[in-house]
């Protein structure tokens, strides 16, 4: 088996973490969480360790030892060794009003600050409006994090994680607030303290605003990158799993992409398709096409069930069905040249989520050879 197939089937399958005395992790938040950074090889990826899927999985880790090396087995058979990246230095402060850096902002893959800055959205809750993967309200509830995080807390944590951790970019996003900015501006209040303090490469990811005007103002107050998230595709798929936010039609979401790649540049937009929702090979990846043709990056993730949401009995998506979709994606990526490594920030460049990267550098060697 080469490395992108076990890295896909690890994060297909999940990881058990056998007699580990810590299992550490992120759990809840938005977006994919229940997971933990794993180093293997020269790519870090976030494995689900926390979920119903993972407790049957055929991969198990041992307890790594003080450097964070473990053994790592499929089926008990020995497969590699793996690193578990240390908590970050950041994590022993405070903000200057008395917050947890850890509660305002945490590391993601090994040198990612990622937060969402409202911890609340205005879908969720409720069942009719939720989208049915979401855990926003999950650390909120287990006072892991704070419902706001302000502006000036922002910028502290970040120039600590850059300073004692070497963090290369922060990736913010936020839950969806009532108003027709749809947390933008929220964003470029974020974005502008932190980049007053720290020259660190920025993503927002929100819902398309309202008023396409606020792609400028992200932009001049200092985003680097944007992501707004599809999630789904298909109709049927979007009303089921995001009944609230199918109301934004994917149509919307291609003006308001055309508007953002405009500002920010080709490659700098991106969106997340969750696969194993129910969309169909065919339609991630024809979406993925007409994403790439208008300069957005399609960041095809393998939906990851979480705990205390109702899709977590969901069953994650079929390797096999992944590696299909992912080398289709890839190629695609690659051909239109707007690959992870030219992006200024964001999940797709960061990549540990899924396993695209390595299907588009794949392609990338094919083309060179
Ligand atoms: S891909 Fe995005 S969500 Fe995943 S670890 Fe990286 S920054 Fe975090």
């Amino acid at each position: 088996m080469n490395i992108p197939e076990l890295l896909t089937e690890l994060q297909a399958y999940g990881l058990r973490l056998e007699g580990f005395s810590d299992k550490g992790g992120r759990r809840g938040g938005a977006g994919p969480t229940d997971h933990k950074a794993v180093r293997l090889g020269q790519a870090t990826i976030m494995v689900p360790v926390h979920t119903v899927a993972s407790l049957r999985s055929p991969y198990a880790a041992e307890e790594p030892n003080i450097l964070g090396v473990s053994k790592l087995f499929k089926n008990e058979e020995f497969v590699g060794t793996i690193v578990f990246p240390k908590q970050p230095r950041f994590y022993s402060y405070a903000t200057s009003d008395g917050v947890p850096f850890w509660k305002i902002a945490q590391l993601h893959s090994h040198n990612v600050l990622a937060t969402t800055v409202l911890q609340n959205c205005v879908r969720y809750g409720d069942k009719s409006t939720s989208c049915q993967f979401c855990a926003i309200g999950e650390s909120l509830k287990q006072k892991r994090t704070i419902s706001y995080k302000r502006p000036f807390q922002l910028a502290e944590v970040a120039r600590a994680a850059v300073e004692l951790d070497g963090i290369e970019q922060f990736v913010i996003t936020t839950g969806t607030p009532p108003t027709p900015d749809r947390g933008a501006k929220v964003l470029c209040e974020s974005v502008k303290a932190i980049k007053a303090v720290v020259n660190l490469p920025i993503q927002v990811q929100c819902e398309p605003p309202a008023d396409f005007s606020w792609f400028n103002r992200l932009k001049l107050a200092g985003a680097d990158a944007l992501g707004m998230h599809l999630e789904a595709v298909e109709d049927h798929v979007r009303k089921k799993i995001m009944p609230g936010k199918a109301e934004i039609s994917v149509s919307y979401y291609m003006e308001a992409f055309k508007a953002a790649v405009a500002v920010f540049g080709r490659g700098q937009v991106s969106t997340y398709l969750l696969a194993g929702l129910g969309d169909s090979q065919e339609a991630l990846v024809q979406m993925s096409r007409e994403l790439v043709q208008i300069g957005v990056y399609p960041f095809v993730v393998p939906f990851v069930p979480v705990g205390g949401t109702p899709l977590e009995n969901h069953p994650t998506p079929d390797k096999d069905f992944m590696q299909r979709v992912l080398a289709q994606v890839g190629s695609l990526i690659a051909e239109g040249g707007i690959t992870s490594t030219e992006m200024k920030a964001g999940c797709a460049k960061c990549g540990a989520c899924s396993t695209l990267k390595s299907f588009e550098q794949m392609t990338k060697a094919v083309a060179v050879a």
